[in-house]
């Protein structure tokens, strides 16, 4: 895309994030500003400000989702761009609903329906085989600076394993949270809260999403610095 088939971006924006939800973005906003120095939070804009739809997400893994997503971002604006592509992999399942999590049960961000159809798929498994993992992938595109430059793209993934109850508990997050126990509860020997019944920063501490733009951080602060 050329510079003059780019969107208007409102002065002094740094970063745009793809996302449309405004909960994921004050959450990303709130993760990634502390970690970048110099960075405000009004520095930061998204994809539904800035209105640039969303690209199919027709990649095979949640990376490949990532990075078409921030690359296409990147070029639309002008801008670093950071996206992320995250889901559930449970492993009786061979890995499933995987990067079709948001739309298991056939319609696109119907968290209810999703989370009953994996209930119903898994009321014969027993808890000993009832583990998963909740996996984010997330891309950081900066278009390249000028003329001899590359765009760099920096890709990490990261993980948050746990087990699933027989039904859901807790009423916070989103998604598969009311029925998913991240091992870290296990292994503190609490009572098997799921990660529904977490504060939003004691999930993002533990969590894929929290551990992988904590990985980007650093790169995106040593690249905003040039
Ligand atoms: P996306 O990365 O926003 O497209 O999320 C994909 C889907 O994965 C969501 O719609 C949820 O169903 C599921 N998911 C991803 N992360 C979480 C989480 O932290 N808790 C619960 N569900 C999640």
């Amino acid at each position: 895309m050329s510079a003059a088939q780019r969107v208007a971006v409102p002065e002094g924006a740094r970063l745009v994030l793809a996302t449309h939800n405004a909960g994921k973005l004050r959450e990303l906003r709130e993760l990634l500003t502390p970690l970048v120095p110099g960075l405000e939070p009004e520095q930061v804009v998204s994809a539904a400000e800035l209105k640039v739809s969303e690209p199919v997400e027709d990649g095979l893994t949640f990376a490949a989702n990532a990075e078409l997503k921030a690359r296409a971002l990147a070029r639309a604006t002008g801008l670093a761009a950071v996206a992320d592509d995250s889901g559930l992999c449970v492993d009786v399942l061979g890995g499933a609903p995987g990067i079709f999590s948001a739309r298991w049960c056939g319609r696109h961000g119907d968290d209810a329906a999703n989370l009953r159809l994996l209930l119903d798929q898994l009321s014969d498994v027993p808890d000993l085989h009832r583990t998963a993992h909740f996996t984010c992938a997330a891309v950081l595109v900066v278009p390249a600076a000028g003329a001899g430059t590359d765009e760099t793209v920096t890709v990490v993934e990261r993980s948050m394993h746990g087990r699933l109850l027989h039904a859901p508990v807790g009423e916070g997050g989103f998604g598969y949270d009311p029925v998913f126990v991240p091992a870290e509860e296990d292994a503190a020997g609490g009572s098997g809260r799921t990660s529904a019944q977490m504060g939003a920063q004691e999930k993002n501490a533990i969590s894929h999403r929290g551990k992988a733009l904590r990985d980007l951080a650093p790169v995106l602060a040593d690249l905003l610095s040039h």
